[in-house]
């Protein structure tokens, strides 16, 4: 059975990001697709403040904490959205102008480092189980392979992410929705989503009034279709939404804390860990580099590395402050959402000073971590 000193499952931008961090080992990256590319997914730099920094110099992208400088990363500077359908449109301003980012060329230079680091990286090898005792680690794929330490870096649905946190379906899924874009354009300063049929729709951000409506869609129970999703659908059918070409599913848990960073010798990382506002590019890139030093500190005799993975992703993500807001979610999971949309505009003006009484009821940690999860 070939043995390895780690192995990263998934060549996400946590997983590319991870495995950099094990040069030096015996490393293997496991990828399920063909590809390392998703067209269309993960393309802003969220500037979110546990992010790994995309600074865009020039075409130049420049991650600093990973010595990473990719020519021709950036595919441009935008100040605002523009979600375009067939007849109208729709702009969303952004606070800070944002580095969009050209994917290919980011997992190109990724994968160019690995290779000259000497990690071995198979793609449309999907991983199907894994088994620990705690000291090896068995991880099936189209062979069995044995390793010492585990990096879980398959997203939402990945069987690594479930293995370190088995009971989190069961906490709720509160928000799971596909997008259809057709294609991304960039253009003075704006960001275009060309937008196809519509029927779910995903808006992970938090701009002005508009991402109210998907922040109170992230409430939905457990992510069955409501009132709210049939809302969301005519709003995008008046964009004159129509075909369906492209589908995409994210999964953002808001009020259910993933809890375990770790289980026994196995990671997780990125997006099998994200909750709103970290389900991101920067965010997976954080937590990939996270995850690939305390793998390393582990395989070289730390027994507190782990731990200390545990205690450094709860501190970057909030963990805590969402523990204990879970008792929220099935009182939230029942509210009305006209309701609740109407009563979250309203706990918005607060900065404005134009504070409703019922918003004035709402501690503002908790519109804080609603209506700006990027803080
Ligand atoms: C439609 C969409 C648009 C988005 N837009 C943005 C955006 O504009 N800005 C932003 O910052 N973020 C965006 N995000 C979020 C961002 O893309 C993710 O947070 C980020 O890519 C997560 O990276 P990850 O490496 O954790 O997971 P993923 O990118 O999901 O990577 C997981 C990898 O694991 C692989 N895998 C899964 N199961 C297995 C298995 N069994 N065996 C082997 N491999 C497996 C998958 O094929 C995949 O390559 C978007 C997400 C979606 C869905």
């Amino acid at each position: 059975m070939p043995r390895y000193d780690a192995i990263v499952v998934g060549a996400g931008h946590a997983g590319l990001a991870c495995a950099a961090e094990l040069g030096g080992r015996k490393v293997l990256l496991l990828e399920g697709r063909e590809s390392v590319v998703q067209k269309a997914r993960g393309c802003l730099g969220l500037g979110l403040p546990v992010g790994a920094r995309l600074e865009a110099r020039g075409d130049e992208l420049v991650l600093p904490e990973h010595h990473l400088a990719v020519p021709g990363g950036v595919r441009g500077l935008i100040h605002r959205l523009e979600l375009r359908g067939h007849r109208e449109r729709a702009f969303l301003p952004l606070e800070t102008p944002r580095v969009v980012v050209d994917e290919r060329r980011l997992k190109g230079a990724w994968l160019r480092r690995l290779e000259a680091s000497g990690i071995e990286v198979q793609l449309g090898n999907p991983v199907r189980e894994l088994q620990t005792d705690g000291r090896e680690a068995r991880v099936r794929a189209d062979v069995e392979h044995q390793a010492r330490v585990v990096v879980g870096a398959d997203g939402v649905h990945g069987p690594v992410a479930q293995h370190v946190n088995p009971r989190r379906e069961k906490l709720g899924v509160l928000f799971q929705r596909e997008v259809e874009v057709d294609r991304l354009e960039v253009g003075r300063g704006t960001l275009m989503l060309h937008l196809l049929e519509a029927g779910r729709w995903f808006l992970a951000m938090g701009f002005e009034d508009r991402c109210l409506a998907s922040v109170v869609e992230l409430l939905g129970p457990h992510g069955v279709p409501g009132d709210l999703d049939r809302l969301l659908a005519d709003r995008i059918e008046r964009l004159g939404g129509r075909r369906r070409l492209a589908t995409r599913a994210a999964v953002v848990r808001l009020l259910a804390p993933a809890q375990h960073a770790y289980r026994a010798n196995v990671l997780a990382a990125g997006d099998g860990l994200a909750t709103f506002g970290f389900a991101s590019l920067t965010g997976a890139l954080a937590g990939g580099h996270l995850a690939g030093r305390a793998a390393g500190r582990f395989l070289a005799g730390s027994s507190f590395a782990l731990p200390d993975y545990q205690q450094r992703w709860r501190q970057a993500t909030g963990q805590g402050r969402l523990e204990r807001l879970r008792w929220l979610a099935p009182l939230v999971g029942r509210l009305d959402p006209d309701r609740l949309d109407r009563l979250l505009r309203l706990a918005r003006r607060e900065r404005s000073q134009d504070l409703h009484p019922w918003a004035a009821a709402v501690p503002r940690w908790l519109t804080g971590l609603l209506l700006e999860p990027r803080a």
